[in-house]
């Protein structure tokens, strides 16, 4: 099952019981970390996040407000001794940053840093679970969203039903792929009367900070739950434009180009104290929408 839990939902400039964009990406019991902003430690501790279950960080884009948290993190790992290797997917440049803060510190990391620069849109990250794909957005500097999709499952075989046809338990592999099952008489019995559907994969789609820009909904579409930022409300908009931001409004057109199922909105201007009328305003556009608050856990699909 994936979910997103939200630690930041704030944009750059500091601001009371709102802090700058952090989330975790959580399949079953692997965490993924997406974006590092100040603070990001100590809301982990607040919200309870195991960072040692962090086995990757990706990072969309090198404004402060989106990694100012990682060099912190990265040198706690190394004070808890950790071994197990962490994969960082960045822009390049924060290569440089990072060798530089280490080596002013005079700092050996006890365990693997393994840097993935980001470049062209594609696959990042895959295993049997889990594909994580990136994709630019339109912002000021050069910045990338991340997809996380569920890798097909296989059918689920009914062990009754298999039983009845006389399935031995080595066909069992090419049930669960959906072949159909042959017997002994030459029969051929349908891999729908023996196994089930399996859940329908699931995708998560964080639009990190951008303009408007519509090819991300082609990036994102049939997303099942997509973060997109939301800086300004629309009378804003000229303003979100010069900034390479986004309103509430558009984030809804861009969910709803996308086909997504759910959309949550973040990355809030701190000159905003309250929040209702960015969803107010999205919902004109796309109903399925919320604003969304640190510390709370949103499932995919
Ligand atoms: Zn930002
Ligand atoms: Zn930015």
């Amino acid at each position: 099952m994936l979910a997103v839990t939200i630690l930041g939902n704030n944009s750059a400039l500091p601001m009371h019981e709102r802090h700058p964009t952090a989330q975790v990406v959580t399949d079953g019991e692997r965490l993924f970390l997406v974006d590092c902003g100040e603070g990001t430690q100590i809301q982990m501790i607040r919200y309870k996040i195991r960072r040692s279950r962090i086995g990757h960080i990706f990072i969309s884009h090198l404004h402060g407000d989106h990694y100012y948290g990682l060099i912190g993190l990265l040198n706690s790992y190394n004070l808890t001794g950790r071994t197990e290797p962490i994969h960082l997917y960045a822009p390049p440049p924060l290569q440089a940053i990072l060798d530089l803060q280490m080596a002013a510190a005079e700092s050996r990391l006890c365990y693997p840093l393994v840097f993935h620069a980001l470049g062209e849109d594609g696959i990042l990250f895959e295993d049997t679970r889990i594909t994580v794909r990136c994709f630019r957005v339109r912002h000021s500097i050069p910045c990338w969203g991340f997809l996380f999709r569920e890798q097909p499952r296989p059918r689920k075989v009914r062990p009754e039903a298999a039983s009845a046809a006389g399935v031995p338990s080595s066909f069992f592999p090419q049930l669960k792929a959906g072949e159909d099952f042959i017997d002994a008489q030459g029969r051929r019995i349908a891999n729908e009367q023996l196994t089930a559907a399996p859940p329908v994969p699931k995708a998560y789609a964080y639009c990190a900070d951008t303009s408007f820009h519509e090819p991300i909904a082609e990036s994102v579409r049939g997303s099942d739950l997509i973060y997109h930022e939301a800086t300004y409300l629309d009378d804003q908009w000229e303003k979100a434009h010069a900034r390479h931001h986004s309103t509430a409004l558009q984030a809804a057109r861009i969910a709803r180009l996308a086909g997504a199922g759910r959309l949550i909105l973040g990355h809030f201007s701190n000159k905003y104290e309250a929040l209702d009328d960015f969803r107010e305003e999205a919902a004109t556009e796309f109903p399925d929408v919320e604003v969304c608050r640190e510390g709370v856990t949103y499932l995919v699909g």
